[in-house]
């Protein structure tokens, strides 16, 4: 790396936020530089497993054919479990909106698309600080080297210590962030579309909660791949601090051992294992700012992911602000340079998107995470109504009074119940 040379712009983080503004920036034209601290894009991530295509569409037009995508998303599974027992909600159609794939495939594919395009990819240096001077940002340090560019895009994801070095954010607090654990097992493409039910290149995304997180706030995730299934935690952290038992590894062990669900990866290989942190919070986590004098904040840094529970939207809404950044960093260059006044375009671009439209009204999900009860009560309730309704000795009980011995078990009343389910659609 030519670290004397000075660049337009300088990325950091080869995530699905820095490589999407890394694409457009280069296809424009700006000299980019991209420093990822991962051996190879993708190496520092973990997801679940699905994503939303139509951002990326708008981003890579008919190239996202060509990403590494694993099966389209055609079922929609949501399990309430308790105990041994689960009940079921499912959505099949012959039409799809996400896809599966694994993320370090997806990362890589992405930061070679801004490869293309020209931007430089330097792997296995970590940014360790942002250089600031007279009220602008003018590069980046990485141990005793500093390089300088006329913009640098923060895209580091959602430990954000740059952030915090800079004093735009501050510590990272339990109750902003969940915490996520996945296994990839290996089954073949044969036994994933048999076990599912699907067909070749069908795709499943499966979301459990209840006492799969042993009624802690968050869910279980199931998502079938090519020829794998990745299955997996996230704990809503200000509560896993305080409820969670053991370990959380152990956690996604008992799912996987789950009497209901273990028969579908039984004679499977685990090949991957790990950890990440996902904000939860949305606008309340985000930033002062996200533009300053020659610095743009995007994807999780930004806390721009939208968690609403039955599904989790990171690497689109990621790779969205991303190319909103860029796009608001060409429009900044247009007007006379990097200045905060005019990056503050990005603000206005992504307060008139999707991205933060839905951030803004989807994420009443936070006020329900702190009832924790609505983790525990829904689940008894749904797999009690069920288990009353179905499992029939002499007497019948019939739908109502099974469903109001559940909820009894359950210890809910029954205003108490039309209030929560009134305030779980409204958020929702
Ligand atoms: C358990 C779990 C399940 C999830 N499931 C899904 C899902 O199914 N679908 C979905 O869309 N999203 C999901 N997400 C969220 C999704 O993974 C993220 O929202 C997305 O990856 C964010 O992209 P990003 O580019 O902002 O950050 P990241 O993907 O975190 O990328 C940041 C990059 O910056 C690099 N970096 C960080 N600091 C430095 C530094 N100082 N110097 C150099 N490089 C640095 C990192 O190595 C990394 O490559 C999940 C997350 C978790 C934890």
């Amino acid at each position: 790396m030519d670290v004397k040379k000075k660049w337009d712009i300088i990325i950091v983080g080869a995530g699905p936020a820095g490589s999407a503004a890394g694409y457009i920036l280069a296809k424009k034209g700006f000299d980019v530089l991209v420093l990822e601290r991962g051996r190879q894009p993708g190496y520092k991530e973990l997801f679940g497993g699905r994503v939303y295509a139509e951002p990326l569409r708008e981003i890579y037009g008919n190239d996202l054919d060509k990403a590494p995508i694993h099966r389209w998303v055609k079922k929609e599974k949501l399990s309430f479990v308790d105990g041994n027992k689960l009940v079921s909600i499912e959505y099949q159609s012959d039409t799809s909106t996400s896809f599966t794939t694994y993320l370090p495939q997806l990362a890589k594919w992405m930061a070679d698309k801004a490869g293309e395009t020209g931007a430089l990819l330097v792997e296995e240096i970590t940014v360790d600080k942002i250089l600031y001077k007279d009220g602008k940002v003018i590069g980046v340090g990485s141990g005793p080297d500093e390089v300088y560019a006329n913009l640098v895009i923060d895209a580091e994801g959602v430990n954000r210590l740059l952030l915090e070095g800079l004093g735009l954010v501050d510590k990272l607090k339990p109750e902003q962030v969940a915490v996520g654990a996945k296994e990839t097992i290996k089954l073949g493409e044969d036994k994933v579309n048999e076990r599912f039910g699907l067909n070749k290149g069908e795709g499943m995304a499966w979301l459990l909660m209840g006492g799969i997180t042993e009624y802690i706030p968050g869910g279980a995730f199931v998502y079938t791949n090519k020829d794998s299934v990745s299955i997996g935690l996230v704990l809503h952290l200000g509560h896993a601090v305080k409820d969670v038992k053991d370990h959380i590894s152990q956690m996604v062990e008992r799912l996987r051992l789950h009497p209901q669900l273990r028969n579908l990866w039984i004679d499977g290989d685990i090949m991957e294992y790990g950890g990440h942190l996902t904000p939860e919070a949305g606008p309340a986590m985000m930033p002062k700012k996200l533009a300053l004098n020659g610095f743009l904040i995007t994807g999780d840094a930004g806390g721009l992911l939208l968690n609403v529970g039955y599904t989790i939207r990171g690497v689109d809404f990621a790779a969205y602000t991303g190319y909103l950044a860029a796009k608001a960093a060409i429009e900044a260059h247009d007007k006379g340079g990097f200045t905060e006044q005019n990056l503050k375009t990005y603000e206005r671009m992504l307060k008139e998107s999707f991205t933060y439209k839905d951030l803004t009204r989807l994420t009443g999900m936070q006020d329900l995470y702190s009832d924790a009860r609505m983790f525990s009560a829904l689940p008894k309730l749904a797999v009690g109504t069920a288990s009353n309704v179905f499992e029939i000795g002499l007497e019948t009980p019939g739908i109502w009074k099974g469903f109001n011995k559940a909820r009894k078990q359950a210890g809910l009343g029954l205003l108490s119940l039309a209030w929560k389910g009134y305030r779980l659609i409204k958020k929702m």
